[in-house]
């Protein structure tokens, strides 16, 4: 089933009112990747793409076991690594990018993960939300990292319209203050990941219950099914859900 995104944003009251609900609901949010150290979560996060976190999770133990750390991860065999990290999907690409992002902390940084945007973007494999990510979760700064749950349930809760993941993040960003954007993050993931799902919503025991999505759900529901067996969100036309386009 494919829901169409709300054609409005909500006010900013509601959208705060959204906000705190999610909060409530998830006060101790952390990231499902597991990790001891920055070079481990920048690898996990690498890798999380196009994967879940849970399939990385049981990816990076034999990784870190092999490889504890940035100089030894730069010396890596591609092949080897490739080997380990197969089932994490687009591994070729993937073992490429963290031998040399490695190389480049090596390289820039006496083989530590820097905390800042600028450093962290200008290493391989890493873009915007991979680096909010790591400033975030690693040492705590203000970032709010956009991933496909958070595109998701920001529109369907109607605080963004915006077509791009940066588009997503600089509305958020204005709604939340500096200091909640990296548990904002967290709030929701893990709404889009145990309610807010993408193919079906859990409405019906969702906590927020001014979310402008509902009657759109609802009326996906009732429509009838396309040929491909897709609901038409209006019953009519072909669906209209939108996927992020790159930022
Ligand atoms: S009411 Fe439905 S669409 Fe809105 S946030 Fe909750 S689960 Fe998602």
């Amino acid at each position: 089933m494919t829901i169409p995104f709300p054609r409005k944003k909500v006010s900013r009251a509601v959208a705060a009112e959204e906000l705190a609900i999610l909060e409530r609901t998830y006060p101790h949010a952390v990231t499902a990747l597991d990790y001891d150290s920055p070079f481990e979560l920048l690898v996990a996060v690498i890798l999380s793409a196009q994967c879940t976190d849970a399939r990385v999770n049981l990816t990076t133990p034999y990784l870190f076991a092999r490889y504890p750390d940035a100089a030894s991860l730069a010396r890596a065999d591609q092949a080897d690594i490739e080997t380990i990290i197969k089932s994490c999907g687009f591994f070729r690409t993937k073992a490429k990018n963290i031998i040399n992002a490695a190389r480049g902390l090596v390289a820039e940084h006496g083989g530590a993960v820097p905390p800042d945007r600028e450093s962290l973007e200008a290493l391989s494999g890493v873009g915007r939300k991979t680096a909010n990510v790591v400033m975030s979760v690693a040492f705590g700064e203000a970032a709010f990292a956009v991933d496909t749950h958070v595109f998701r349930v920001a529109h369907r809760l109607g605080l963004t319209l915006a077509a791009t993941p940066r588009g997503v993040e600089d509305d958020v960003t204005k709604l939340v203050p500096r200091e909640q954007w990296r548990h904002a993050h967290h709030w929701l993931i893990l709404h889009g990941r145990e309610v807010c799902k993408a193919p079906t919503p859990a409405c019906e025991r969702c906590p927020v219950t001014m979310c402008p999505s509902r009657p759109i759900v609802a009326r996906a529901r009732r429509a009838p099914k396309s040929a491909s067996g897709r609901v038409r969100p209006d019953g009519r036309g072909a669906a209209a859900g939108r996927r992020p386009r790159s930022s």
